[in-house]
């Protein structure tokens, strides 16, 4: 009995969230008092590095053609590796792989799953965040092999150092009927879910020429950008960048937001997230009420004023 880590990469490196799942699944296998076993599919080296978060042996296959993402084909690996290591709990991020290779797994393994778990298991029982994180369930997995997806940011990570050992594995990869040829991201910029801090805005900023300020704070901060709806519904910014209930749902350290009014659905989108300091000119914008750091006043002197102190700061 083991703990199975998907652990992702991207343009040959592990992802934040690969360090997260590791993190994740390092500590339940502490507290199991078994052996956290990670797998890699594609691409990618640094692998040793998972040993600092409990993982002992790190899995790669290699093969290019899992470089292109192909959920089926990732699913069929970590279902090889269970089978392998004979592992009974089976840990994913709970990002863009994660949603779309762990219930493919759970169907293949006839095995339960939870999904956006913010806490490590108490038992069978993982506790996630429900109705837009109003209220909280625990959910007891029932079947022999468990499959757990962790939120981002919502584990504090425990380095325990040493390094894994790396073991190439080799899976013959099924046909799945479909061909990824490429793919093109939208952004070069940092990614949104990945990002540690963001920087937001909303309606309140009157027109896509008024962006700049909020693309230099967030640059100054080392920040992803990101907006409510409306904003990318009518088109002043990308839809990528758009968060919220029908949008991206993010987690990071910290949530800037400029002229967002914080209507539930945008804040089902983002308050998970550690800090957030709310911008607008409204002292009764309902967004105040979710800040943990509130200014009521107009964002186009606030921000300016932000990025002026942060350029001292750094200076
Ligand atoms: C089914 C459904 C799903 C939805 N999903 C999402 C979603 O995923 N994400 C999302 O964001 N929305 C979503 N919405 C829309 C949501 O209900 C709100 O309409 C939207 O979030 C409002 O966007 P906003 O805050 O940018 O604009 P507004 O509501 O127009 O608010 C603008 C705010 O800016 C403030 N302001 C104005 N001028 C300034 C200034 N100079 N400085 C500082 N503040 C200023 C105002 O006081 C106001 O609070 C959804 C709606 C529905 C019905």
């Amino acid at each position: 009995m083991s703990v199975l880590i998907y652990t992702d990469s991207s343009n040959g490196a592990l992802t934040k969230n690969a360090y997260e799942a590791a993190n994740y699944g390092g500590q339940l296998a502490k507290a199991a008092g078994t052996e956290a076993i990670a797998v890699v599919a594609g691409s990618a080296s640094g692998l040793e590095a998972l040993g600092n978060y409990g993982i002992s042996k790190v899995m790669h296959v290699s093969d290019a053609g899992l470089d292109n993402f192909d959920p089926q084909k990732i699913a069929h690996v970590v279902a090889s590796a269970a089978s392998e290591t004979g592992a009974d709990t089976i840990v994913f991020a709970h990002d863009y792989t994660g949603k779309s290779v762990a219930p493919r797994l759970s169907a293949k393994l006839d095995a339960g799953l939870v999904t956006g778990a913010i806490a490590l298991p108490n038992g069978n029982v993982v506790k996630k965040a429900v109705f837009s994180g109003k209220a909280f369930a625990e959910i007891e997995i029932v079947t022999p092999t468990k499959i757990i997806s962790v939120l981002p940011n919502s584990l504090d990570k425990v380095e325990t150092g040493g390094s894994a050992e790396v073991v190439a594995f080799s899976v013959e990869l099924p046909s799945t009927g479909i061909t990824v040829k490429e793919i093109k991201k939208e952004s070069t910029e940092l990614s949104l879910t990945e990002a540690d801090m963001v920087v937001s805005a909303g309606r309140g900023l009157k027109g896509p020429e008024n962006w700049g300020m909020i693309e230099e704070l967030a640059k100054e901060l080392g920040a992803a950008t990101a907006c409510s709806r409306p904003v990318a519904d009518i088109g002043w910014r990308p839809h990528h960048e758009h968060v919220g209930q029908t949008g991206i749902a993010i987690r990071p350290n910290l949530y800037i937001a400029a002229g967002i009014s914080g209507a539930i659905q945008h804040l089902a989108g983002v308050n998970g997230s550690k800090v957030i300091v709310v911008i607008n000119t409204d002292p009764e914008a309902p967004f105040f009420k979710a800040a943990d750091y509130g200014i009521v006043g107009d964002a186009f002197e606030v921000v300016p004023k932000m990025i002026e102190a942060i350029k001292k700061l750094k200076a």
